[in-house]
């Protein structure tokens, strides 16, 4: 195993996103929680914003936010105070649907409609797109084509790894272009034992120590030479969220594993590491290849 990696490499700054979607829209609910269903549910999604800015704020970090259409239509206020902010609004697609299980003109017309909805509230251009559960991978490789098609000039929604749910194992690891002119920014992954392991958030972060998150990135920066990008979700922060019952035990502990040490494990990353906003961190960078 190489050496350990003691904190980050201050020069290199490394891309922090949120994915802005309410507790009950996450996709390893959908068969418990209909889509119908939404409008009924109590959002918590204003408050954890609120925490979030907060937080930012006081480390002095702007981020992207990856915000779905659907939230955006129903609160424009946190559109409009993520913009105001500083932040890079950025696009989830409109109701949260997996590209994989989408046909390509349903996707295209998802991921229009949020651009349409996010830039008629924001009055700014929306330049990134981030899929539903990274589901973009083997079997939908026409999906960087209608990303494209739909405007966007980058997408984050590639994960290089084998997981149960998402992941395509082959794809490059750092930033490429994926069809014509986008720009693909895979989620962050350390390649150890001619494998690659996650290393950018979500339930990883939550249940392994905060110490292999710090060392991942840490390794990322010091030995590719490059930045890492980082995701997590406004409930991931809010132990007091409803609890969703009829789930497996492997999805309950998965969503639910850790969530009161979330926002002091963030806090330790924010320190640790010079964070920015995807689009700033990635666009505009010279010599990208072609995947
Ligand atoms: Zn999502």
């Amino acid at each position: 195993m190489p050496a350990p990696t003691q904190g980050g490499d201050s020069r290199i700054v490394n891309a922090l996103t949120i994915d802005v979607e309410d507790y009950f829209q996450v996709s390893a609910f959908a068969p418990h929680i209909a889509r119908a269903d939404w409008p009924n549910i109590p959002c918590r999604i204003e408050r954890n914003i609120e925490r979030i800015l907060a937080m930012l704020d006081q480390h002095g970090v702007k981020a992207t936010f990856f915000t779905l259409g659907w939230i955006a239509e129903r609160h424009p206020e946190i559109v409009r105070r993520i913009v105001a902010e500083g932040h890079e609004l950025a696009s989830h697609g409109y109701a949260h649907e997996r590209a994989t299980s989408q046909t390509p003109d349903a996707f295209l017309a998802d991921i229009q409609l949020a651009k349409i909805v996010l830039e008629d509230i924001s009055g700014g251009e929306t330049k990134g797109y981030r899929a539903p559960s990274f589901s973009v991978g083997t079997t939908n490789r026409w999906a960087p084509a209608c990303i494209e098609q739909a405007g966007y000039m980058y997408s984050s929604s590639i994960y290089p790894i084998a997981h149960d749910h998402y992941g395509m194992p082959d794809a490059p690891r750092f930033a490429y272009t994926s069809f014509g002119k986008l720009l693909e920014v895979p989620l962050t992954t350390v390649r150890l034992f001619r494998k690659n392991w996650p290393a950018a958030g979500g339930g990883y972060f939550r249940l392994l120590p905060y110490a292999l998150s710090r060392w991942c990135i840490g390794h990322v920066n010091a030995v590719d030479k490059q930045p890492a990008i980082f995701y997590f979700h406004p409930w991931e922060l809010d132990p007091e969220q409803p609890r969703v019952s009829g789930i497996s035990r492997k999805t309950r502990f998965r969503h639910y594993v850790n969530l009161d040490r979330m926002e002091e494990r963030l806090r330790k990353m924010l320190r640790d590491f010079a964070w920015g906003r995807a689009d700033e961190v990635f666009l505009g960078r010279s010599q990208i290849p072609a995947g």
